[in-house]
């Protein structure tokens, strides 16, 4: 994309490096931020108990009109820092100027993000409704919605960029942005990475001068470099780099299993059957198919889950992330495409860049080719990202069934676990390279480079003290359940997942009407609309629901954790050592975070020389 207009060089941000240790800034309350006392009355009743480091930092400066770029990530409650000091600005030009106008504009790059903003002022708006009038829009509305939801002139509009570029160019210019004061950039170095390169440039020249800019990145990336470029123009934003103490990952116990490839879901009825992780989990997937695959699988054992993935309406999206956050569900199957189509490819160049790890591939030529595929992702659901910006509330477990193609995903996928302080569990499947395409049923493409991407999440888990560490389970105790594995996995075939897949999709299209219709009026309608019920597309095998006793261990579901049983690997090495990583990492590997685990019951056995 041509970037026109970039800093110059001497236009270098001014830098607010903070860490969470100054106590007396620790104990400031919301009271004490200068915010309108309704909204302040708003976040009491949400029971936030204080701000978070990057409300306390952002919050004045934004009230006090400069431009702010924020190191932020999901979870550290961004979201209420830009949008508290919005509200609060605009209720104060409503206090001597009623008129109607778009003041804010906040650009997302989903519309699960953009549901999340959407509620979340919703919620702080909640004593002062009458005066703040919020939309979102997105591109499941007809444009003649959008543009009568527009007409009353919103004081803010959530959209991406692509809607709300749509909109302004619309021959009836549906969202005038002349009034605008704010303009927010949330998630930022993704909106680059989805493909909005071309609205956005369009939008920074819309934009009127002087409206207060500002963006909400995880990372500092290049792409936030360029967008810095279009929309700070030739002023100083104030950059806050925050170091907050709960990173993300921070919490995680990280664990990896090599395995083969039909094991993998072998491992995943283990864990689920036998309830070995304790808690919500999110289990990511490399594509849909892949999905409805382990989905019919789980369904064979009576083990019920739901599925997020980009071709699911999103309104059916939107209401499975909430339910997951309300505990209506244990176990989401994500798949990860636009990572795996888009952007994952940028990620991997940067994971190399960043190992300096020159023999993995020519990094000037993947940036050449970088548009095309960015190009090539934007065909599908550009606005939809499971790994990054939703707040999955109190997830256990994230386990990456299949192992995502590049570091940097690895640690977005971890980061939905372990938040605000929690513990969590993160337990990767890898498939060694001589087990690749050994199972053609069960094999995925993205597994080919299991090892080597392996490596390279070490390396850069290693660079923040994080050591990723081998979690073998007991063979025999394993075994026993390959059979019915065996006899499940046979029942889900080609065609029952295609069934499965359009069967979903059309229930969920129904469903999605009704949400549509529910979705303002009356939320509690929809409670009963689950979106985990059997798809019933493969042979049903009413005994596999059931563990007959001669399956479980015979100490019960304790078998498992007993210090006798040990763990040795699943596969033992023709050379009868274990691999590579085990020794090291097998060395009193969960002795310090036992507690907590979520996998608790699992408990391995010191690995003697
Ligand atoms: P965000 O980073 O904006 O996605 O927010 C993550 C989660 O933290 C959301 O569920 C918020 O409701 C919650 N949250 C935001 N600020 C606070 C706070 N000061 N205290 C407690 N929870 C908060």
């Amino acid at each position: 994309m041509a970037m026109k207009r970039k800093l110059d060089q001497n236009d270098v941000p001014t830098s607010v490096a903070e860490t969470d240790k100054q106590s007396e800034a620790a104990e400031a309350s919301f009271s004490d931020l200068g915010l309108d006392p309704r909204l302040v009355q708003a976040v009491a009743d949400q029971s936030f108990q204080k701000p978070t480091l990057v409300q306390r930092k952002a919050i004045p400066l934004a009230l006090n009109g400069q431009d702010v770029l924020c190191k932020a990530k999901t979870g550290s409650g961004k979201t209420a820092a830009y949008v508290l000091p919005i509200l609060s600005g605009i209720l104060k030009r409503k206090a001597t100027d009623s008129a109607a106008c778009t003041s804010a504009l906040i650009l997302v790059p989903t519309r699960e993000l953009a549901d999340q903003v959407f509620k979340a002022i919703e919620r702080f708006a909640a004593f002062c409704a009458k005066d703040v009038r919020a939309v979102k829009l997105t591109d499941k509305l007809s444009d003649a919605v959008q543009r009568s939801l527009l007409s009353t002139s919103p004081d803010v509009v959530i959209s991406t960029p692509a809607r709300a570029w749509h909109n302004v160019n619309d021959n009836s210019s549906a969202l005038s942005l002349s009034k605008l004061s704010y303009l927010v950039l949330d998630e930022a170095d993704l909106l680059l990475s989805y493909g909005y390169d071309q609205d956005l440039e369009h939008l920074s020249f819309s934009v009127p001068k002087g409206v207060q800019t500002i963006m909400m990145s995880a990372t500092l990336t290049e792409e936030v470099d360029k967008l810095k470029g279009l929309f700070y123009r030739n002023q100083n934003p104030t950059l806050l780099d925050l170091e907050e103490p709960e990173g993300e990952g921070e919490g995680v116990t990280q664990l990896y299993t090599k395995c083969a490839e039909d094991e993998k879901f072998l491992l995943a009825y283990i864990i689920f059957k036998l309830q070995l992780i304790k808690g919500k989990c999110i289990i990511f997937v490399a594509d849909i198919d892949r999905c409805y695959r382990l989905k019919l699988f789980f369904e064979q054992f009576g083990i019920r889950s739901c599925i997020l993935n980009s071709e699911l309406p999103v309104n059916s999206r939107i209401h499975v992330v909430e339910e997951f956050n309300r505990n209506v569900y244990d176990i989401i199957i994500a798949s990860d495409e636009n990572e795996v189509l888009g952007n994952e490819e940028q990620a991997q160049e940067e994971d190399e860049a960043e190992a300096g790890d020159e023999e993995e591939g020519d990094a000037a030529e993947g940036k050449q080719s970088r548009p095309k595929k960015k190009r090539k992702m934007s065909k599908r659901d550009r606005e939809y990202g499971v790994s990054r910006g939703i707040d999955f509330k109190n997830v256990a477990a994230v386990i990456n069934f299949d192992l995502p193609t590049s570091a940097s995903s690895y640690t977005h996928r971890i980061g939905r676990t372990a938040r605000a302080g929690r513990t969590g569990m993160a337990l990767s499947f890898v498939i060694p390279q001589d087990q690749y395409r050994k199972h053609m049923p069960t094999t995925v493409q993205t597994a080919e480079k299991d090892e080597k991407i392996l490596a390279r999440i070490m390396r850069q888990q290693a660079k923040k003290g994080k050591e990723i560490k081998p979690y073998n389970f007991s063979t025999k105790q394993v075994e026993a359940f390959r059979y019915r594995m065996n006899d499940a996995l046979r029942a889900v075939t080609k065609v029952a997942i295609r069934e499965a897949r359009t069967r979903e999709l059309r229930q969920e299209l129904l469903k999605s009407e009704k949400l549509k219709r529910y979705f303002e009026e009356n939320p509690t309608e929809m409670n009963h609309l689950r979106h985990d019920g059997e798809l019933r597309t493969a042979r049903q095998q009413a005994h596999l629901k059931h563990i007959p006793d001669y399956l479980l261990p015979k100490e019960g579901k304790q078998g498992l954790t007993s210090e006798d049983v040990g763990f040795v690997p699943l596969r033992k090495h023709k050379d009868g050592k274990s691999r590579r990583h085990h020794k090291k990492g097998g060395k009193g590997a969960f002795k310090s975070s036992r507690k907590g685990d979520p996998l608790k019951t699992f408990k391995a056995r010191r690995k003697t020389k």
